[in-house]
C-alpha cells in the first residue's frame, strides 16, 4: 500500500496497487504550478486511488481542456492531475507520496520547454513533449 499526504495532513490518499508510469514533467505549467524545476508523477489506474481524509478539502485548477489539477485549498500542496484523454488513469505528484516506491529512473516529457536554468539527467529517456508525439 502506497500513501500521501498534503503539507497540512488535512488531505490524506492511499494507492492500493501498482505505480504504472512514472514521468518528469519539464513544461511551463508544471514548473509555476509546483513551484519547480519539474514535476514529478506517479500514474496509477483510477480504480486503486482513494482519499483516507480530507476529500473535501481538495480544490482544483483546469489547466488546459484535457487536464484538471487537484491540490489542497488550504496549504496549496499539489495532488494529482485528471486528465480527459485517459478516465481511467490519475497521475499523482510524487511528491506528496510517502516513503520511496522504489521506481526506475523515470522518464522526461516537455524538455523543450525545461528551465532554463536547471540542468537535468538521470538516464532516463528525455522527449521534446510527450512520448508518442515525439516518436512521429
Ligand atoms: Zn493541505
Ligand atoms: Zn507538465
Amino acid at each position: 500500500m502506497i500513501t500521501g499526504r498534503c503539507e497540512c495532513a488535512r488531505v490524506g490518499f492511499q494507492i492500493d496497487g501498482e505505480i504504472n508510469d512514472y514521468s518528469h514533467c519539464h513544461c511551463s505549467q508544471c514548473r509555476r504550478l509546483h513551484g519547480a524545476a519539474f514535476a514529478t508523477f506517479a500514474g496509477v489506474e483510477r480504480s486503486v486511488f482513494s482519499y483516507t481524509t480530507g476529500e473535501s478539502d481538495i480544490t482544483y485548477y483546469a489547466s488546459s481542456k484535457s487536464h484538471t489539477r487537484l491540490f489542497c485549498k488550504h496549504c496549496g500542496s499539489n495532488i494529482l492531475v485528471a486528465l480527459t484523454s485517459e478516465p481511467d488513469a490519475l497521475y499523482v505528484a510524487m511528491g506528496v507520496i510517502d516513503n520511496n516506491p522504489k521506481l526506475t529512473p523515470g522518464y522526461h516529457i516537455f524538455m523543450g520547454s525545461k528551465a532554463p536554468w536547471y540542468d537535468f539527467d538521470n538516464g532516463g529517456e528525455q522527449y521534446d513533449t510527450f512520448p508518442a508525439e515525439s516518436l512521429i
